[in-house]
């Protein structure tokens, strides 16, 4: 018998904020050590009040506008209670009554067609601390530095029906979400809980649904579907065992699933309206000005890219980090030729990253200073070399190319006599190129012209030495 697979994701994203959902800590990337990143609020300390976080309502409606989700103009907030040793208040504060986003439609593409996947709703929450278990002293800590960041859950409607499709769509959500400046999406910053059912092709009910957790990679959440999958087929097949609805955990070392708890129910979560926090209203002018702030797609870039003639292998390295994409339209703004930026990021840039064994994504420069040492190579006050010699300082110790220019004397040489001095000076100095030269030799001039660009420490215009020097030797 044939079968079908049926998958529905709830998809949790950390969001990119300065600080956390209801207080002012600092968002999920500031801490360093366990706990020191914690306040009275999201500690739960008794009589402290959330205060909602603006920038989390905005990069949510960012969210559910790339989803073409409906935006809910009045939203509010929920309580969700129970009791575990990271959650401090015994309640997480979510939407379930009215999600800020709903409805809206995705297309994935994969190696099988095209398909549509249906948005149920984006709906904010703040996250969990985190249990940290020592087996060796045999205790648990705990860590409230991760309480309170900011997350949306992002749920689809059923519409999966292969791993490959899951694959698509998460790693279409991840590109969305970075360029979209929304979340960086790192490891941990997006987790996946995966619920699934088998059913006889053809059949109309679907089958007993399992949800899975604690897949850590898109590669985990691949392996964990076909699993659970196989692990469905045979107990429909052949009876090995009786499906039940619950929760079960993945386990990647050992590539199986185990029953974790029986399903819960919105009714064991005793849900209520928050009553701390106010309904959020977004009004139209809101509305606009979030609008207005919406990123430009990755599509939208990449043929602005092409358009401008840079090629299709660059623009797909440049739309794959907002932030390349950010410093090459700044730079460019500065007065730079787009395609003429586009080289410096990804040859020259990324040459020198390499070297320091960092990626593309790391580049840390301003456009200003990129702006200053691609017009100095343009305007030839400095030579392609020299170039790349101010790039390497700006990019590893971060000097300032106009004073480190400066500093090493590295303006190409202009001055005409003092070239003509330096050339007059290896000319005597390395007499037999110059009798290999007039004896016809004509590859003996290199020795001489690098004789005089060694003198002038590569700022000499190598155009200008070398008629200089063709026309001194012809005398
Ligand atoms: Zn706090």
């Amino acid at each position: 018998m044939k079968y079908e697979v049926t998958i529905g994701l709830e998809t949790h994203v950390e969001l990119a904020t300065n600080s956390k959902i209801f207080c002012s800590c600092g968002g999920h990337s500031s801490p360093k050590e366990p706990n020191d990143c914690v306040c009275p609020a999201c500690s739960g300390m008794p009589g402290m009040l959330p205060v909602m976080n603006k920038k989390v309502v905005e990069l949510a409606v960012t969210a559910g506008l790339m989803l073409g989700c409906d935006i809910n103009r009045y939203t509010t907030f929920d309580k969700k209670n129970y009791y575990y040793p990271d959650l401090p208040c015994a309640y997480q504060i979510t939407q379930l009554f009215s999600p800020i986003c709903v409805n809206g439609k995705v297309s994935v593409t994969t190696k099988n067609g095209v398909s549509e996947i249906g948005i149920k709703q984006i709906h904010m929450e703040e996250d969990a601390g985190k249990l940290v278990h020592d087996d060796w002293l045999d205790v648990s800590y705990v860590d409230f530095n991760r309480t309170s960041v900011p997350l949306i859950e992002i749920v689809t409607h059923p519409d999966f029906h292969s791993a490959d499709e899951v694959l698509a769509y998460l790693e279409m959500l991840k590109s969305m979400f970075r360029f979209g400046n929304i979340s960086e999406c790192e490891e941990g910053a997006m987790r996946c809980d995966v619920n699934l059912s088998v059913r006889p092709e053809g059949a109309t009910e679907l089958g007993v649904r399992t949800e899975m957790k604690n897949m850590s990679s898109l590669a985990a959440i691949e392996r964990a579907i076909k699993y659970e999958t196989a692990r469905h087929i045979d107990a429909l097949e052949r009876g090995t065992e009786v499906l039940v609805q619950e929760t079960r955990r993945w386990d990647d070392t050992k590539g199986r699933t185990f029953p974790m708890r029986n399903k819960e129910t919105e009714a064991d979560y005793r849900y209520f309206p928050d009553p701390n926090l106010m309904p959020i209203v977004i009004d139209d002018e809101w509305m606009d000005e979030i609008k207005a702030k919406m990123p430009v797609s990755a599509d939208v870039k990449a043929k602005e890219y092409a358009d401008a003639g840079i090629s299709e292998k660059e623009i797909e390295m440049l739309v794959s980090e907002r932030k390349v994409c950010d410093l090459l339209d700044d730079t460019a703004a500065l007065g730079c030729n787009k395609k003429e930026v586009a080289a410096w990021i990804l040859t020259d840039c990324a040459g020198i990253l390499r070297k320091n064994a960092l990626l593309l994504s790391d580049l840390n420069i301003s456009a200003q200073a990129l702006s200053t040492i691609i017009k100095k190579v343009g305007e030839g006050k400095i030579n392609r070399g020299i170039g790349k010699k101010v790039l390497t300082a700006v990019i590893e110790k971060g000097v300032d190319p106009e004073a480190y220019i400066k500093e090493n004397s590295l303006d190409v040489q202009v001055d005409e006599g003092f070239i003509s001095g330096v050339i007059d000076k290896a000319i005597l100095a390395n007499p037999a190129a110059v009798a290999d030269y007039k004896g016809g030799k004509e590859k003996a001039l290199q020795a001489i012209f690098g004789a005089c660009m060694r003198e002038l420490r590569g700022s000499g215009d190598p155009a200008v030495i070398k008629s200089l020097l063709e026309q001194k030797l012809k005398d």
